[in-house]
């Protein structure tokens, strides 16, 4: 039994047509038999998958029941879980069991979520296209030749081939959104400090955001509220009042949507994707919203502002992983030096590698101010430019990626192409806001489309409400 909605799922769990144990035993043979073929997953859960659904079972029997009971997930390798191994799809973790769980894991287990595995991604969450993994690349299965998108590309393609209801992932630049685009499902990015990052292992610190992916936008809106809220052991995660996030399915009458027509312009842009884009914004006209095109300036420098100041904060949080502390170490060193050095050279893989040069590079000093300064700068005048964008309208919208999933291998040789992957989602993050990713129909290609949606800081409410009547 699938459920694309946590209340039709509730309603089978009240009237006894399932279990949380049935659906967790479900999930777990469908992941089984299915992933050789998809490899969206590094290592089931099947012994606490099993206890978690029981108890859950069991505390339904009480009378107690909570938002997310029997929801099926699968989280990201960068996460952790108490007993479970994390790799971040890195060597360098290799053996590694973490000793405690993220908030945002702890989170969606106390509300009655059972986690049946942990998905493939990226190495350190780098990338567009889950081929940096240790664990080799995941594959789209809408089209096993192609990319499900990256770097959540597992929880993604998990959710797509319906083994789970729901998966947990994370994004610095895209990471939630492209993936959920390419795989034809919903996944949103919160408000920088909405969710905390205690226990996510950190690529960007001060642009990671964990976040769901879902297959409609109620099960994204549930999610993230049960995700959201202030955290002792995350100092950056806003203490803000988590506002309730239900959608109603009615029409937002009032809301009204911007889009950038340098987007539009783009020539990385597929016209295909262009002309069902533009006819989306003729149907919202008809429907009665507002919708303008407006200006932004920041089009070509928002991909270089994200990657010189991304790779500046990998180089510093990647720094911990010296063979000494974690997972690999490389063997027969005689110095303590010549440990470091081969245990990062053996244990990171070359993209992990390059960005953390790259970064080194964009703090040293004599270029600070020429790369790191002036890109904290660009931030700022991107975030304010945004803002006042947001000012104007409730929404911005645009297509979330400039084309459908690409073949595996195709990108993968050059950097600088595949970095180029990010230019419609890097805004929000640069500039700390929700956004999400929703489908937006299929091209002639036979491959998903997605939308994609930014609101105002902590306005998850509209995001959600706007892409419930979005997908109606
Ligand atoms: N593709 C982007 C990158 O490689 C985004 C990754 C992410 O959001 N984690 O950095």
């Amino acid at each position: 039994m699938t459920f694309d909605r946590i209340e039709d799922l509730h309603r089978a769990l009240d009237s006894g047509q399932t279990t949380c144990a049935a659906l967790a035993e479900e999930a777990l043979r469908r992941a089984e038999s299915e992933n050789p073929g998809i490899n969206a997953l590094a290592e089931l859960f099947g012994s606490s998958a099993r206890a978690q659904a029981a108890a859950v079972d069991a505390r339904r029997a009480q009378g107690d029941r909570r938002a997310l009971d029997g929801l099926t997930m699968v989280i990201k390798d960068n996460m952790v879980y108490q007993g479970h191994a994390a790799g971040a799809s890195s060597k360098i973790l290799t053996g590694f069991v973490s000793p405690y769980s993220a908030t945002a894991v702890q989170r969606v287990l106390d509300a009655g979520a059972i986690i049946v595995g942990r998905a493939n991604c990226d190495e350190f969450a780098m990338g567009s296209s889950n081929e940096t993994s240790v664990y080799g690349p995941a594959r789209n299965p809408l089209d096993r030749n192609r990319t499900p998108g990256g770097s959540s590309g597992g929880s993604a393609a998990a959710v797509a081939a319906g083994w789970v209801q729901a998966a947990l992932g994370s994004d610095t630049g895209g990471s939630i959104r492209q993936p959920a685009a390419f795989c034809g499902i919903f996944g949103a990015k919160p408000t920088y400090g909405r969710v905390s990052r205690y226990g996510l292992i950190a690529y960007a610190s001060s642009f990671d955001q964990i976040g769901p992916f879902a297959r409609s936008a109620g099960d994204l809106a549930a999610i993230t509220e049960v995700l959201s809220g202030s955290d002792a052991f995350d100092s950056t995660c806003s203490d803000r009042p988590v506002p309730s996030m239900a959608t109603d399915g009615r029409d937002p009458r009032s809301l009204s949507f911007g889009y950038y027509q340098e987007v539009l312009d783009n020539p990385a842009l597929d016209p295909e994707l262009r002309a069902a884009f533009m006819a989306r914004m003729e149907s919202l006209r008809a429907a009665g919203h507002r919708v303008e095109a407006l200006r932004f300036d920041y089009l070509d420098v928002l991909v270089p502002i994200y990657y010189i100041l991304t790779t500046a904060e990998a180089s510093a949080n990647l720094a911990r992983f010296d063979g000494v502390r974690y997972g690999y170490r490389a063997e027969g060193v005689k110095t303590l030096d010549e440990l470091y050095k081969r245990s990062r050279s053996e244990g990171f893989g070359t993209e992990v590698q390059r960005r953390i040069l790259l970064g080194t590079f964009v703090l040293r000093s004599g270029y600070f101010d020429a790369y790191y300064g002036k890109a904290q700068k660009a931030r700022r005048a991107v975030q304010d430019a945004t803002n006042a964008d947001l000012a104007k309208v409730d929404l911005l919208i645009s297509p979330t990626t400039p084309h459908t999933a690409f073949e595996l291998g195709r990108e993968a040789s050059d950097p600088t192409v595949m970095y180029l992957e990010d230019i419609f989602t890097v805004q929000a993050p640069i500039a700390g806001l929700p956004a999400l990713s929703l489908p937006m129909g299929l091209h002639s290609n036979g491959l998903p489309m997605g939308l994609h949606l930014t609101a105002k800081a902590f306005d998850e409410p509209t995001l959600f409400r706007a892409a419930e009547y979005l997908s109606s």
